[in-house]
């Protein structure tokens, strides 16, 4: 089979039209995504098929729905200041159901990937650089297990802090901010991931199973020792990047790739170009994407220099 993980950000929001607002993105896809004869699967199901050796790049084409950081706009509609009422993420995923019935996406499924630190979370809901210091608790936890119960929200595990430069102590030994490759050693990284995973299982009530790694940033440690080495430990059983492009049969279960809306597509056709394996359509889609780990937007630190998601200063950061 062919997999492809589609990466969201619900804060991602800087006008009412596809790709400028990830909630109406969302939207157009599942139609694309379904149109283009894409299966919508959890992503533990396309972890699980990597695993298992059945990703080969033929046949059936396998989709997987993945969005970042947390905002609780993942799950509820909030009114935008600017741009009025958006529609949760889920229930995007909901209404897409109810318009075309549970069998056009027998399996509809996303996972939103959560900081754990509710200090961290505080500093960057105060945060101007954030995007939302008028919405209280935009990054509460409280919707998490509502989330998880409805069948349709897995929770992951994005890291204890996120190493966010908004947070003023962070879990990492390094006095650095914006980079998750200084997570190297193990006390770092039992921190950041370990820990987090221990925090969010306990307020979901259910194992927490998948990392993705924030800002897509993924060193040398975490997917060839740390992860591999510690499974026992931190109890993850599949990691994701942002690497762009396709899960190959050769991908790593500890770097599993995925492709960021707005950054790897931007519009509906280049999505659907994208599905089909064809170059994308998109003229600026990828070309922000340096140095083909980074994904992910931190506060004022673009990938590339380029304005993406962050171009009203928006975002916790792309990923
Ligand atoms: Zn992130």
């Amino acid at each position: 089979m062919k997999a492809l993980v589609l990466t969201y950000h619900s804060h991602n929001i800087s006008g009412a039209a596809y790709g400028e607002n990830d909630h109406v993105s969302l939207a157009e896809d599942l139609e694309t995504i379904t149109r283009e004869g894409g299966r919508i699967v959890p992503l533990a199901d396309i972890a699980g098929a990597l695993r298992e050796g059945r990703i080969d790049g033929e046949g059936e084409l396998w989709v997987g729905l993945s969005f970042d950081d947390g905002p609780r706009f993942d799950a509820h509609d909030f009114e935008h200041r600017d741009f009025g009422p958006q529609r949760g993420f889920l229930n995007i995923l909901r209404d897409f159901r109810d318009r075309h019935g549970t069998q056009a996406q027998p399996r509809l499924h996303a996972t939103s990937f959560v900081i754990a630190s509710p200090e961290a979370r505080a500093a960057m809901q105060a945060a101007d650089e954030c995007g939302y210091p008028d919405v209280p608790g935009w990054l509460a936890d409280d919707w998490w297990r509502d989330a998880a119960d409805s069948g349709l929200l897995e929770i992951g595990n994005h890291s204890w802090d996120h190493v966010h430069p908004v947070v003023a102590r962070t879990a990492v030994a390094s006095p650095e901010r914006g980079d998750f490759r200084v997570v190297t050693t193990y006390p770092d990284a039992d921190a950041e991931i370990r820990r987090a995973g221990v925090f969010i299982a306990e307020r979901i009530g259910r194992p927490c199973r998948l990392f993705a790694y924030p800002h897509g940033h993924v060193n040398e440690y975490l997917p060839h020792d740390y992860l591999p080495h510690r499974a026992y430990e931190h109890e993850m059983e599949a990691a994701f990047g942002a690497s762009g492009g396709w899960v190959e049969g050769t991908s790593s279960i500890w770097n599993i790739p995925r492709v960021v809306c707005g950054h790897d597509w931007k519009t509906a056709d280049g999505l659907a170009s994208l599905l089909r394996g064809e170059p994308p359509r998109d003229e600026c889609a990828g070309e922000t994407r340096g140095d083909g780990s980074e994904a992910d937007l931190a506060p004022g630190e673009p990938p590339g220099g380029q304005a993406r998601v962050e171009s009203d200063g928006r975002a916790v950061e792309g990923g």
